[in-house]
């Protein structure tokens, strides 16, 4: 059987389910890379380009972790994935990036998502999936089942989950760390975690804020948590439209968060040297000031951030938090 890597990074929260699916229904082993941990993130910083960021640096460490496991590695050229907005500029570089800087690689699959080219979605898996079989009705199939697993999936997480717990869940092996994540332990603030999935989820490099948050007795709530209908209506009632399609879930997320009144406070992560959150970070906190009855903060995360210094801002929001009230 054919093995294909998945790097545990950038767009595997995101889309897990939709690849994991659609490789396995062609008969395709599925392999994850590993956790992040100090190793990947090393070997990452060796070999990315100096100013990318994190996210990407960190992607160089997975497919490292991956290169020697696997007859293919995964790496999608997304450029966009809506008509009207695209992804951003390092996600469409990332496979030249890749297979300019790391060598020895197993066969690279590249294949390019442009749905504003007009290229629809079906056309691209169709192409990928081409590359197993010359069988149409077999990738229809797959394509099928693979967008269904990718809406159970979306379903799960808006249950109050995390990717990692949702695919736990769906996997069939509940985390004993996240026995109960919906209504954990004793809670008394509600908080709104803005930020890229792969920024809040990977709790390598955010320190497990998420968790830090929950043990501090907060209910997290995370874009992933929402609708997504309610985070379009948000971000396309801004005064200009966001091009970028996750910076306009981030943006719709904290609108949300503002607008609705139901968190405490709003903790907004983003990474340093990242291009579109340093401008859409400007409209959240100029929406932040329109509404100072709800507390904000923003913390930058980079290879180089401590545990010490994350949790002081978080134990100190939260004090903040609970003295106004
Ligand atoms: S949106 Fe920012 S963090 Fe994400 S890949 Fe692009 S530059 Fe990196």
């Amino acid at each position: 059987m054919k093995r294909i890597g998945i790097a545990r990074s950038l767009l595997y929260y995101h889309y897990f389910y939709l690849w994991k699916t659609f490789f396995e229904e062609l008969g395709v082993e599925v392999v994850l890379s590993s956790p992040t941990n100090k190793k990947i993130l090393e070997n990452g910083m060796k070999k990315a380009v100096d100013d990318t960021c994190l996210p990407v640096k960190l992607t160089f460490g997975h497919l490292m972790d991956l290169a020697d496991r696997v007859d293919y590695l995964f790496i999608p050229r997304l450029v966009s994935i809506e008509p009207d907005a695209f992804t951003c500029p390092k996600l469409i570089g990332l496979p030249d990036m890749i297979k300019a800087n790391l060598e020895n690689l197993p066969t690279v699959l590249d294949t390019c998502f442009d749905i504003k080219k007009g290229i629809s979605l079906y056309q691209s898996f169709l192409e990928l999936g081409q590359n197993f079989t010359n069988k149409t009705a077999l990738i229809n199939n797959a394509f099928q089942k693979a967008e269904m697993k990718q809406k159970e999936f979306e379903k799960t997480m808006e249950k109050g989950l995390t990717p990692e717990e949702a695919i736990d869940i769906m996997e069939g092996s509940p985390s004993p760390a996240n026995n109960n994540p919906v209504k954990p332990r004793t809670e008394d603030l509600k908080i709104g975690l803005i930020g890229h999935p792969y920024n809040l989820y990977d709790n390598y490099i955010n320190m497990d804020l998420i968790e830090k948050l929950r043990q501090g007795g907060c209910q997290v709530i995370t874009a992933e948590m929402l609708p997504a209908p309610v985070m379009k209506k948000e971000a396309a009632a801004w005064r200009e439209d966001i091009f970028w399609t996750m910076g306009r879930k981030m943006v719709g997320a904290a609108f949300h968060f503002f607008n609705s009144n139901r968190v405490d406070g709003i903790i907004c992560c983003i990474s340093f040297e990242c291009g579109p959150d340093s401008l859409l970070e400007v409209l959240i906190l100029e929406e932040a000031r329109k509404h100072k009855e709800i507390p904000y903060m923003s913390l930058i995360i980079d290879e180089h951030t401590g545990e010490a210094g994350v949790v002081t801002r978080v134990e100190a929001f939260l004090d903040m938090i609970r003295r106004k009230r």
